[in-house]
């Protein structure tokens, strides 16, 4: 199968079905053993030093992996991807844009997987079989996620990573299959951690920190139990074709519908408070201002720059948190019992 890199998560089923094998730039990237010079590859080439360090980092892979076809999202995702399009086609990179229709609407979505399909030589049918094929390997990464919150057995970092993963699947859905199951076996036998943790949601883009973030917030007696963008690249909510299944997906579209599953779910898993991931240079960090608007819980804004680990003024502040949600915590459970 063909490679073809995608600069964040698409239908994969077409392209599965159209007989390439979808790669996650993203992943490539962070998964590098020197992520940082990945970037240096981005700005030695001339990529302004306040550009945001995912996308130096996709631009990084294509070069460092020698990726020739590229799937670049242009409405849904990013407001980079157009001109890295662009800069990409300018080295001989063949490009295909793809755009998430404006809104999450099964008619509109069900033309685009057509235009889709066709521009890449096969049919939604076809694409719909692969669907059928994936299906039990995303419900597995789903039963993963529930055994992170309503079990309490898997680690916000594991959560975290095997959800990313499921945009590409790691290149390979036959393995992905093979070691979430194994992953998911083994995590049943586990003793639970323990229930008395603070709870957290992590909430947007997906982190350059890699696992120090997870680790960090497991020292000081908490853990991520949700994973908002991360969740939603497994499709947790997979409607009875592929257009359903990609209008449910929230990410693409206004935040409200992100906010409803966010509320939704920190209801559900409990959560004592929520870490807000903003990436520097972002558009997305701008959606802070309606996430304190209408979030009911406490919120703290984390920005990640170029530092692929927790810093200690990241550090400093999560400790505050994760002080100050105990501390509530506390009081609440006092007043509890003083009734
Ligand atoms: S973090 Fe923001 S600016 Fe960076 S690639 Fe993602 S959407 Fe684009």
């Amino acid at each position: 199968m063909k490679p073809i890199g995608i600069t964040t998560t698409v239908p994969v089923e077409c392209l599965i079905a159209a007989g390439y094998r979808p790669v996650d730039l993203n992943n490539l990237f962070i998964s590098h053993s020197d992520p940082g010079h990945l970037v240096e590859l981005a700005e030695k080439d001339g990529f302004p030093l306040n550009t945001c360090t995912w996308i130096k980092g996709i631009y990084g892979a294509c070069l460092e992996y020698n990726i020739r076809h590229v799937m670049c999202v242009t409405t849904g995702d990013c407001s980079n991807t157009l001109m890295l399009m662009e800069v990409l086609n300018s080295l001989g990179i063949e490009t295909i844009s793809f755009a998430y229709p404006p809104e999450p609407d099964t008619h509109q979505m069900q033309e685009v997987l057509e235009k889709m399909s066709s521009e890449l030589g096969t049919r939604v049918s076809q694409a719909e079989s692969i669907r059928t094929r994936l299906k039990p390997v995303r419900e597995l990464a789903l039963e993963l996620d529930r055994l992170t919150w309503q079990e309490d057995k898997v680690s916000g970092f594991e959560n975290h990573f095997w959800l990313v993963s499921s945009s590409d699947f790691n290149q390979d859905y036959v393995k992905y299959r093979q070691d979430v199951l194994q992953l998911v076996e083994e995590a049943r036998t586990r003793q639970p951690y323990d229930s008395g943790q603070l709870r957290l949601a992590y909430i947007g883009v997906p982190p350059v920190l890699g696992r120090s973030l997870y680790d960090y917030v497991e020292k000081n007696n908490a853990r991520i139990v949700y994973n908002e963008t991360q969740r939603q690249f497994a499709m947790p909510v997979p409607g009875n074709n592929l257009a359903e299944q990609y209008s449910h997906y929230t990410y693409p579209y206004r935040i409200n519908y992100r906010i409803a599953d966010i509320i939704h779910e920190a209801s559900k898993r409990k959560i004592d408070g929520i870490i807000h991931y903003v990436q520097s240079f972002c558009h997305r960090a701008i959606g802070d201002i309606i996430f304190k608007k209408t979030l009911d819980l406490p919120i703290l804004t984390l920005e990640g720059g170029s530092d692929f680990y927790l810093n200690q003024h990241a550090k400093t502040r999560l400790e505050a948190f994760i002080d100050m949600l105990e501390q509530s915590k506390i009081l609440r459970e006092n007043k509890k019992e003083a009734r």
